[in-house]
This record gives C-alpha cells, structure tokens and sequence, in this order.
C-alpha cells in the first residue's frame, strides 16, 4: 500500500466526547477522496465482506468508554461503575470490548447474559434487568451471580421462591419510576409515571418494608432509568436527587444499600443539527447533584452506577450498502434504493429517526443531488433517508449511513427473509470479522416442512 495522505472526515471533531460527531473519531480522507475508517478503505470492506455491512471503529468505541470512566474519576469522588447497556449493540466481541476498558454489562435477557458471561465480563459487574424475566432468566441470573434489577411483585414472589429452593441471596437493586418527563420519542421514555417499568415511586415504600425482613434479599442499591437520546442535563439532575431521597428512605427502613444506579440515556448526534451534551458534561452534573443531594441529606456517597448505551455505541458504528435502482418522480422526488433497510436499520420506520449519509468513494465532491434513500423491503416507509444531498448518485456506487453503532444490528429482522449484515471491528489498518453474515441457510433452519404438505417437486436447500 503506497501511503496516501488523509485529512479528517470531520471538521471541528470532538474526540474528547465521540457521541457530539456524525462519523467515528478515525474517519479520514485521502487524497482521491476516499472514505477510510480505523485505517480500512470503505471500498475494500465492502469488497471483501459484502454490503450491507456494519462497520465499527475501536477507537471511538474506547474513546467513549474512556471519557465515561474519567469524567467519574474526575467528577466522583466515591466510587463508581459504568455499565454498558447491551442492547444497544449485543455481542461476544463487544462485550469483551467493554470489559477489556473497566466496564459492567446490563443486559435484558438470558441471551444478553450469556453473551456478556461468553465475552468474559465478570459476573459481579453485570445486571440483569427486565419487566418480565422468566424463571429460567431469573435462575441464570442466580447460578451466575449476577445483580437483579427487581422491577415487580410478581418477579419479587418468584425471586423469593428460587433462593429458598437454592439457599441463595440474591443482590438486589430495586428499579422504581420516578415521575419525570422528559423531551424523547413516546416509545424510549421510560421515568415517566404511565411507564411499564418498574415500581411506582409510591410503591417504593412497601417493597422495601416487604424485603427489610426478607433474609434472601439484600437489597444494595436503588435503579431508575428516564429514558434515551435525551439532550437536556436537567432531568437528570432531577433524576439524582429523587433517587438520594429514596436512598434515605431505604437506609431509614434498616437496609444498606451502597449502589445508586442513575440509568443511561446521553443523546447522540444524528444529523449536523443535533447538538447533544458532551460525556463529560452529562458526569459532571449527575455527580454533583448526587453530591449534593448526598450532603443535604447528611448521608455517605453511594457508588455511582450508570448505563449508557447509544452514547458509548452509535457514533463508532457505519452501514454501508449499495445503491441499486434509482426512481425519478418528476417534481415530486428522486429515489435511490440500497440493498437493505429496514431490516438491517429499523429506526427510522420505528421512530422516525434521522440520519446522514455520504458516498465513500467521492465523500468531497458537491452535493448536487437530493435524494431519498430507500430500503429494498416492501414497505413504503422503508425509507433510511428523506431528501438528503448527495453527489449525483448512480447505481453501483456505495453509500456509508453514519452512526448506526446503536439500536441497528441489535434490532435487526429478517422481515422479507433478507439476511442479516455482517459487522466488522476495524482498528489500525486492520478489520475483524465480530458477525458473519447470516445465509440463507441460516434461515431455513428454523422451518419445518410437515409431511403432509410436501410437494414432490419441492427441493431441499443447501
Ligand atoms: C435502554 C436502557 C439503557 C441505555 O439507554 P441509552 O439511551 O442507550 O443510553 C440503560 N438502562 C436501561 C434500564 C435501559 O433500558
């Protein structure tokens, strides 16, 4: 490889706090104006891997995990643990990833707790959240060790049950609504009162006088969780003292809980307009108003918790595609379709999210075109963007979406049985397979054909 000089994707770039960009923090340029990223040509990933591929980059997702750590360090001055909200992005080299910088995992299922237990993150530093776990959940959650964010009567019946049967306690944080709006989509906010999370603030009482006498429990901290990509510092400082409150309360009904987990939730830039607060800034505030919530009620520090999920994930993660058929609408609108959508990103159908987009391959050239990128499934709303500007764009060209790194791969279908993307981890010129791609082997294996309905002339795949 001859070395080509590269400058920056990005003007201005925040590398202090990688959720404030559009594009990874390794993002550069070279001189024909292609796009590489942790050192990789786009091109040569989309040549060798396929598209559509998802494209992480190490250096932000460390980046990110860093700016967290040390805005507590630097913030905090008692302890604290910063929990990778899994769902954000599930899988064994991501939560390797995690643990390799300092971090706990919070996963929602047994399937994200044995990925965190598979990428090597140490039990004690994993929580297992949920508003209905299973028995069988529950019972992994138990044999592993793992931290149990009670969230109802029903689980706290079924808890008590199991670790009679096991002789076990169990390590409780107890997750309760705190009562606070927020300014998100309808469908991520979750601290509100009309939530399905969670205990009421006024039920909070009586689940701790119920667990004061129960020897199974111990309950060692308090959860709550407001919501996600949310831009204003404000309800999370609302948010901390409430929960000291409650922490009050807890100690007051003779429990010693030591934990206050404050949830995640830090909004990421989507579009050039999005302008959400820095890491640094989000730490800065929960610390002091955990602090000063602390001091006002003469209480000790609790170990500071908190989840961030699309923040540490979104801005280190790209999709590529092809574009395919182009459809000009004379005055109305021009499409251009690529080789996935909303199976591969359902975000924007989901939530009308919005997202930017460049060609990797002439990423500096004018933007003379609008365009509305369309996915290949057979909605009318599988559209990934509205009227965007692009250089002219022509079938066969490749289309980098930024900051899919959240809530893509790991909300990914097989709506139209169109497989699932590949991702890779690049890094220092070099790119890691983290997913293969799914075949379409891989999605026949979960059918079955009864007998009765074979046709003579139907042939087995693969
Ligand atoms: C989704 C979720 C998070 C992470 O939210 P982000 O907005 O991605 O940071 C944290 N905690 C809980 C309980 C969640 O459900």
């Amino acid at each position: 490889m001859s070395s080509p000089r590269f400058c920056p994707y990005e003007e201005g770039i925040d590398s202090r706090s990688p959720n404030r960009n559009l594009a990874p923090l390794s993002a550069a340029v070279d001189l024909e104006h292609q796009l590489w990223v942790g050192g990789c040509r786009l091109a040569d990933l989309a040549a060798r891997y396929g598209t559509p591929l998802y494209v992480l980059d190490e250096t932000t997702l460390r980046a990110g995990c860093q700016a967290y750590c040390h805005a507590l360090a630097r913030h905090y001055p008692g302890e604290s643990l910063v929990l990778y909200a899994s769902k954000a992005h599930g899988s064994l080299a991501m939560a390797a990833l995690m643990a390799s910088e300092g971090l706990g995992l919070d996963v929602v299922s047994a399937g994200e707790l044995l990925t965190a237990i598979g990428g090597g993150v140490d039990p004690r530093n994993i929580v297992l959240h949920g508003n209905n776990k299973s028995c069988v959940e529950l019972e992994l959650a138990l044999e592993h060790g793992v931290t149990v964010v009670l969230d109802n009567w029903l689980e706290l019946g079924l808890l008590e049950r199991l670790c009679n049967q096991r002789a076990q306690r169990v390590r409780l944080l107890i997750r309760f609504t705190p009562g606070i709006e927020c300014h998100t989509h309808a469908y991520i906010r979750t601290g509100h009162v009309d939530s399905k999370f969670g205990f009421d603030l006024e039920e909070l009482e009586a689940v701790l006088r119920r667990l004061a006498t129960a020897p199974w429990a111990e309950v060692a901290g308090l959860h709550a969780h407001i919501g996600s990509q949310i831009f204003e510092l404000q309800p999370h400082q609302d948010l901390a003292a409430i929960m000291v409150k409650a922490l009050v309360r807890a100690r007051e009904l003779g429990h010693h809980p030591k934990d206050l987990n404050v949830g995640g939730g830090l909004g990421v830039r989507y579009v050039a307009s999005d302008d959400p607060p820095a890491i640094g800034a989000w730490v800065q505030t929960v610390s002091a108003a955990v602090v000063a919530a602390c001091h006002q009620h003469q209480q000790p520090l609790p170990r500071l918790l908190c989840e961030p999920g699309r923040s540490l994930v979104a801005t280190a993660g790209l999709t590529l595609y092809q574009v395919g058929s182009r459809k000009e609408i004379p005055g109305v609108r021009t499409y251009v379709a690529v080789d996935g959508g909303m199976s591969d990103n359902p975000r924007p159908i989901t939530y009308q999210s919005r997202y930017t987009a460049c060609l990797p391959q002439r990423c500096r050239d004018a933007a003379t075109d609008t365009v509305t990128v369309a996915g290949k499934h057979c909605e009318s709303g599988d559209v990934l963007l509205h009227n965007i500007p692009l250089p002219p764009v022509a079938s066969g060209d490749l289309l980098a979406v930024w900051a899919t790194g959240a809530y893509n791969s790991s909300m990914a279908s097989n709506y139209n049985r169109i497989p699932r993307p590949a991702a890779v981890l690049v890094h220092g010129g070099q790119a890691k397979l983290v997913q293969r791609r799914e075949t379409h082997q891989d999605l026949l294996r979960w059918d079955i054909l009864p007998e009765h309905l074979r046709q003579s002339g139907s042939v087995p795949i693969g």
